[in-house]
Protein backbone atom coordinates (compact mmCIF):
# COMPACT_ATOMS: atom_id res chain seq x y z
CA UNK A 1 0.00 0.00 0.00
CA UNK A 2 0.94 3.29 -0.41
CA UNK A 3 1.94 2.76 -3.99
CA UNK A 4 0.55 3.37 -7.20
CA UNK A 5 -1.35 -0.03 -8.63
CA UNK A 6 0.73 -1.51 -11.48
CA UNK A 7 -0.84 -4.13 -13.75
CA UNK A 8 -0.42 -7.42 -12.48
CA UNK A 9 0.63 -8.97 -15.95
CA UNK A 10 3.32 -6.77 -17.73
CA UNK A 11 4.08 -4.82 -14.22
CA UNK A 12 2.99 -1.18 -15.88
CA UNK A 13 2.54 1.58 -13.34
CA UNK A 14 -0.24 3.30 -13.78
CA UNK A 15 -0.06 7.15 -12.91
CA UNK A 16 -1.96 8.82 -10.82
CA UNK A 17 -4.25 10.76 -13.74
CA UNK A 18 -4.84 7.44 -15.15
CA UNK A 19 -6.01 5.75 -11.66
CA UNK A 20 -8.23 8.70 -11.20
CA UNK A 21 -10.04 8.03 -14.50
CA UNK A 22 -11.05 4.76 -13.02
CA UNK A 23 -14.93 4.84 -12.46
CA UNK A 24 -15.78 3.41 -8.74
CA UNK A 25 -18.69 1.24 -10.20
CA UNK A 26 -15.65 -0.31 -12.48
CA UNK A 27 -14.53 -3.48 -11.19
CA UNK A 28 -12.24 -4.89 -13.73
CA UNK A 29 -10.08 -3.56 -16.44
CA UNK A 30 -8.38 -3.81 -19.40
CA UNK A 31 -4.62 -2.89 -19.09
CA UNK A 32 -3.77 -0.01 -21.18
CA UNK A 33 -0.42 -1.53 -22.01
CA UNK A 34 -0.99 -5.40 -22.52
CA UNK A 35 -4.67 -5.57 -22.58
CA UNK A 36 -5.28 -8.27 -20.33
CA UNK A 37 -8.13 -7.90 -17.74
CA UNK A 38 -7.46 -7.76 -14.07
CA UNK A 39 -9.78 -7.02 -10.98
CA UNK A 40 -9.72 -3.37 -9.51
CA UNK A 41 -9.38 -4.14 -5.39
CA UNK A 42 -10.20 -1.27 -3.69
CA UNK A 43 -12.31 -2.37 -0.20
CA UNK A 44 -9.15 -3.41 1.85
CA UNK A 45 -7.84 -0.14 1.00
CA UNK A 46 -10.25 2.01 1.16
CA UNK A 47 -10.92 0.55 4.49
CA UNK A 48 -7.48 1.63 5.71
CA UNK A 49 -7.47 5.26 4.54
CA UNK A 50 -10.96 5.75 6.33
CA UNK A 51 -10.02 4.28 9.36
CA UNK A 52 -6.69 6.80 9.32
CA UNK A 53 -9.05 9.68 8.41
CA UNK A 54 -11.32 8.97 11.03
CA UNK A 55 -9.09 8.60 13.94
CA UNK A 56 -7.44 11.31 12.72
CA UNK A 57 -9.92 13.90 12.45
CA UNK A 58 -11.34 12.62 15.57
CA UNK A 59 -8.01 12.87 17.39
CA UNK A 60 -7.57 16.54 16.11
CA UNK A 61 -11.63 17.31 16.86
CA UNK A 62 -10.99 16.00 20.80
CA UNK A 63 -7.22 18.37 20.81
CA UNK A 64 -9.33 21.63 19.57
CA UNK A 65 -12.20 21.34 21.91
CA UNK A 66 -10.04 21.02 24.69
CA UNK A 67 -7.89 24.01 23.91
CA UNK A 68 -10.53 26.20 22.39
CA UNK A 69 -12.27 28.10 25.36
CA UNK A 70 -15.98 28.79 23.26
CA UNK A 71 -17.32 26.41 21.77
CA UNK A 72 -16.84 26.98 18.11
CA UNK A 73 -17.52 24.44 15.47
CA UNK A 74 -16.49 25.76 12.47
CA UNK A 75 -12.70 24.93 13.34
CA UNK A 76 -13.52 21.70 13.66
CA UNK A 77 -15.81 21.14 10.88
CA UNK A 78 -12.41 22.76 8.55
CA UNK A 79 -10.32 20.30 9.96
CA UNK A 80 -12.64 17.31 9.34
CA UNK A 81 -13.29 18.83 5.53
CA UNK A 82 -9.55 18.94 4.89
CA UNK A 83 -8.85 15.36 5.99
CA UNK A 84 -11.84 13.78 3.92
CA UNK A 85 -10.22 15.77 1.06
CA UNK A 86 -6.94 14.49 1.84
CA UNK A 87 -8.48 11.67 2.31
CA UNK A 88 -10.28 11.62 -1.11
CA UNK A 89 -6.85 12.74 -3.02
CA UNK A 90 -4.98 9.63 -1.34
CA UNK A 91 -7.37 7.53 -2.74
CA UNK A 92 -5.24 6.16 -5.90
CA UNK A 93 -2.24 5.09 -3.45
CA UNK A 94 -4.95 2.57 -2.16
CA UNK A 95 -5.74 0.54 -4.59
CA UNK A 96 -4.82 -2.35 -6.22
CA UNK A 97 -5.26 -4.44 -8.97
CA UNK A 98 -5.44 -8.10 -9.41
CA UNK A 99 -5.41 -10.84 -12.16
CA UNK A 100 -8.41 -11.31 -12.65
CA UNK A 101 -9.73 -15.21 -12.51
CA UNK A 102 -12.00 -15.88 -15.28
CA UNK A 103 -9.61 -16.00 -18.15
CA UNK A 104 -12.16 -16.81 -21.06
CA UNK A 105 -14.62 -14.12 -20.46
CA UNK A 106 -16.23 -13.18 -24.12
CA UNK A 107 -16.68 -9.44 -24.72
ZN1 LIG B 1 -0.53 -4.84 -18.43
Amino acid sequence: MFKLPVCPYCRTVYRYNRVRKIELKEKTKGCYHCKKEFKIERFKGFFVLGAVVFVLAVATNLFLLNSLETLNLTPLLVFTVIYVILGLICIPFFINFKKSENKSRKK
